[in-house]
């Protein structure tokens, strides 16, 4: 975006910390009261925001924020209903890229062809391994990816990752280069970052 151009800027309810407001979460109350994660930025009426970090999210709640920001009491079950919310709304988002990737053709699918593609490693942006891969393909794959420096990480299971790809079980799945896998990535981190986790396996680690 051009310098100089107006964003939006919020200020964080937990670290009173403003930024842009591309880069918080943000969250809005039902008619019922309930604080919901708005992770698209789409729901309608006021919206709060935090860091997306799980911290800020806490002391939002601890220091009520959300009934000032609402203007009304809000429920907020707990914490970790609306982190598992979030998580939720993250992996949605990561399994569309997933779809959209193989519709577009930015995809090498299963583990034989993802470890012939790992030959020419320039091509493939991240290899995504499901959580309940045998223990043997997944350290072979991944010290592979590994030693050719590209990503590896562990996202859904076997069945699901074979239905983002239309496909019966699929246990290993890669995406090309591109926008589509840096979306993806990207997306990836943020989960991870508002876990407090970074456990993206960065070859180099
Ligand atoms: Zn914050």
């Amino acid at each position: 975006m051009p310098e100089g151009r107006h964003r939006p800027q919020r200020t964080c309810l937990g670290c009173r910390q403003a930024f842009d407001q591309s880069q918080l979460l943000r969250f809005v109350r039902s008619p019922e009261g309930d604080v919901l994660v708005d992770y698209r930025g789409k729901l309608p009426g006021r919206g709060g925001y935090t860091c997306l970090s799980i911290d800020c999210l806490r002391q939002a709640v601890a220091r009520r924020q959300f009934d000032r920001t609402f203007k009304a009491p809000c429920r907020v079950s707990s914490v970790d209903g609306l982190a598992a919310g979030l998580e939720e709304a993250l992996r949605e988002r990561l399994a569309a890229l997933i779809g959209m990737a193989r519709k577009s053709s930015q995809i090498v699918s299963g583990s034989s062809l993802v470890l012939d593609a790992l030959e020419r490693p320039e091509r493939l942006a991240v290899v995504i391994v499901a959580e309940d891969i045998s223990a043997g393909i997944a350290e072979k794959i991944e010290h592979k990816a590994r030693s050719r420096g590209v990503p590896c990480l562990y996202f859904s299971t076997k069945a699901d990752l074979g239905q983002f790809l239309g496909r019966g079980e699929r246990s290993v799945t890669a995406l090309t280069a591109g926008r589509l896998a840096e979306t993806f990535l990207a997306e990836w981190q943020k989960l991870k970052e508002f876990q407090g986790k970074f456990d993206v396996k960065d070859p180099s680690a």
